[in-house]
């Protein structure tokens, strides 16, 4: 383990960074990779060979003998194909060599990722191209280069390549919007974010015997155990050792790869915990998360433990979330979300404070959709999570200031002046009571958004891109209304009130987990999509085409592509959980069921006869117990069977996702209820499986 004072020297030892490219490169390209990383300058070719020789031999170095274009294809998680850096020579020797050629392009064979029907229409080869803005690091010998995956026509089949494009249209528009104020030096807007990632531990040899949580990631049965998290022990209690083992393994392989993991606490279910590195640029923090939920995967076995990533691997107790803290900086450094001290600032502040408020109200259904799965329809309105509708929180005195800006009246009763955007200061409004409300969707935390709805399993990149892409097109309307305006502090001002009040329907500072909140969100008109077929099924309305065809961010083939595959994807993972449950029941669960049938009635009738007792109270009653509850187990399951290999069952990915929510999901849940009550019931040593309570409160 890393001593704390080597800390800053192990920091990111493993990553060519910029400090790195200093020492390591000739001036002059070092000078060009700097434009390529904060101007998005395009390297030459030969420039890129420089670049290549330095990274080979500063990888050969620390050990490097392969490199691997690393990439995001569209399974949620990373893939890579390692090369070794040997090339023979004449003499029957080798020689290790990289060339620019290696490090910007890679051939990949895209057949067997998923393509939504692009394979179809295209050449099943692909291609991966270098992303210089996110650093190059080693891992277990191995090179690893960050790259974006196309297919050859140049589509992409990946989720670097949208979230860049997004990214890039959002910086198009802020410039264009901080011209208007006057900032005539900033060249780019980037996008940051930081994401808490949470999950939970459980030990290896209880994680082998549950076929559920091996193939699933969650468990499909489990009945509740006599404690679950409402004594509120868990949330920031003390660490235990073998987990603060794991945690100290985590920092240190994450530290070398230059991530800022910052963050570890408890979290508020028993065994979940959670992890946050400090922010960074949007495609970095991606690729970051990526590489967290891999080491965090990798160590924890090292530990006898398994790490789940899954978004609610336990009924009845909270599931796991990625909150996406998200904000806009400029290249000098500007956080574009923080409130001024001055009127100009505090003007600049709001009207991008509004842009995100249009741009979540206007697409909220499309935030809805980039975190739909089958996984996440298990957390979301369930159990301390947030609910399936988009809502945003600002807090009670920021939104008293927009409603006294939307009707030009006192914001506050000692305040003699009607507030005017431009000439006034911002009542200052304390920053800790922003953050107050947990079951916001969308809360403004003070100079940042936190994005909650995420899944803990899924690829932050799915609603970066919607967000980023959603306050573009915002930033573009407002762009164009302001410069073509002859008296900019008017348009400005009537720009903002105008944006309140048609948007204002999206702010919500009430309690999202109460049920009134579904009453009033509908009279809102608030979309409200509960499961994950419902929502994918407004992919490709009209509307969120040309949100993402307009910026240049997908096109239309790309994205009824994204449609397909999530269809897809969400239909095998209600197969794979069908199919193990059925499995489950048929082949463990009944027969112990039935096995102990047969003994208590053997006993009864043993002891009966011998004994000529004419009560067995606990015997008798637990048989017709075991009896009602397995015979309705068992009819539930012989009607999930005939529903999974139905022949009439739809062939077309929409219409098949819609039956599994509608049928497969239903009958689940049911089926899950009936063997839920078995459990009790049974003695724990012919359970087939170990119990939450050992799952969740192992002692180690
Ligand atoms: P909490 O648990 O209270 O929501 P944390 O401190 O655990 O807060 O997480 C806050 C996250 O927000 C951290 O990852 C932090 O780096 C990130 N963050 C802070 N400022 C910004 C910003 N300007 N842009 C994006 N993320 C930010
Ligand atoms: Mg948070």
């Amino acid at each position: 383990m890393t001593e704390a004072k080597n800390l800053t020297e192990t920091f990111g030892s493993m990553v060519f960074d910029e400090a790195t490219m200093k020492s390591k490169l000739p001036k002059e390209t070092f000078r060009m990779m700097q434009a390529s990383l904060h101007y998005g300058k395009r390297l030459d070719p030969e420039t890129a060979s420089v670049v290549a020789n330095a990274m080979k031999d500063w990888a050969i170095e620390r050990g490097a003998t392969h490199y691997t274009h690393w990439f995001q294809p569209m399974t949620g998680i990373t893939a890579e194909k390692h090369d070794s850096f040997i090339s023979p020579t004449s003499d029957g020797k080798i020689i290790m060599e990289f060339s620019g050629k290696e490090l910007t392009k890679g051939e990949s064979d895209a057949s067997s990722f998923p393509s939504g029907g692009l394979r179809a229409t295209f050449e099943a080869r692909g291609y991966t191209a270098w992303d210089p803005t996110s650093f190059a690091f080693i891992r277990d010998n191995t090179l690893y280069i960050p790259t974006a995956f196309c297919s050859f026509g140049g589509e992409a089949l990946d989720q670097k390549t949208p979230l860049l494009r997004s990214m890039e249209a959002l910086s198009k528009q802020a410039v264009r919007v901080l011209r208007l104020f006057g900032n005539t030096t900033d060249t780019t807007v980037k996008t940051t974010v930081g994401c808490e990632q949470e999950y939970f531990i459980v030990p290896l040899d209880l994680y082998e015997k549950r076929p559920d949580l091996r193939f699933c990631g969650r468990t499909l049965v489990g009945a509740k155990a006599p404690k679950g998290q409402e004594m509120d022990d868990h949330y920031f209690g003390t660490i235990r050792p073998h987990i603060k083992a794991f945690m100290a393994e985590i920092d240190d392989e994450l530290w070398k790869l230059g991530v800022l993991a910052k963050t570890e606490h408890n979290e508020a279910a028993p065994a979940q915990h959670e992890l946050a590195p400090i922010f960074a640029t949007t495609n970095i923090a991606c690729d970051h998360n990526q590489l967290i939920m891999d080491v965090m995967q990798k160590v924890a076995r090292k530990h006898g433990l398994v790490c789940l990533l899954h978004e609610k691997p336990f009924y009845g107790v909270n599931g796991s979330g990625k909150h996406n803290n998200w904000s806009m900086t400029t290249n000098s450094g500007i956080n574009l979300l923080e409130p001024g001290e001055t009127p100009h600032d505090n003007a600049q502040f709001l009207l991008f404070l509004v842009a995100v408020i249009k741009a979540v109200d206007k697409y909220q259904d499309m935030l809805r959709i980039s975190v739909a799965s089958a996984g996440n329809d298990h957390r979301l309105g369930a159990h301390e999570a947030p609910p399936f509708i988009v809502s945003m929180f600002l807090g009670d005195e920021l939104t008293a200031i927009l409603e006294a800006i939307e009707t030009d009246s006192l914001y506050d009763a000692r305040d003699r002046e009607m507030m005017r955007i431009g000439v006034h200061v911002l009542p200052k409004f304390p920053k800790d009571t922003t953050d107050r409300n947990r079951t916001s969707p969308f809360a403004f935390t003070g100079n940042k958004f936190e994005f909650r709805m995420l899944g803990s399993s899924a690829s932050p990149a799915s609603c970066n891109i919607v967000i980023n892409t959603a306050v573009a097109q915002v930033l573009k309307e407002f762009a164009d209304v302001l410069e073509a305006a002859d008296d900019f502090g008017t348009a400005l001002h009537d720009l903002i009130r105008d944006t309140i009040k048609e948007h204002k329907r999206i702010l919500f500072n009430g309690n999202g987990y109460d049920e009134s909140w579904i009453h009033e969100a509908a009279e809102r008109g608030l979309s409200n999509y509960r499961t994950t077929p419902e929502a994918l099924s407004h992919y490709l309305d009209e509307k969120n085409i040309r949100l993402f065809v307009d910026n240049k961010v997908f096109s239309e083939t790309e994205l009824a592509a994204r449609k397909e595959i999530n269809e897809e994807n969400y239909c095998k993972v209600i197969n794979i959980e069908a199919q193990t449950f059925i499995n489950m029941v048929r082949r463990d669960i009944l027969p112990a069921v039935s096995s102990y049938k047969k003994t208590l009635s053997d006993t009864i009738r043993d002891t009966k006869s011998v004994a000529c007792w004419d009560a067995l109270p606990y015997e008798e009653e637990t048989l017709a117990l075991l009896n009602k509850y397995s015979a309705a187990a068992f009819h539930t399951l012989r009607t999930l069977e005939n529903a999974v290999s139905s022949p009439d069952k739809p062939k077309k990915n929409g219409a098949l996702a819609a039956y599994c929510g509608e049928i497969i999901v239903p009958l689940m849940a049911e089926l899950r209820c009936e063997v839920d009550a078995l459990e009790p019931v049974m003695p724990r040593e012919v359970w087939p499986y170990p119990a939450y309570g050992d799952l969740l409160f192992y002692t180690k």
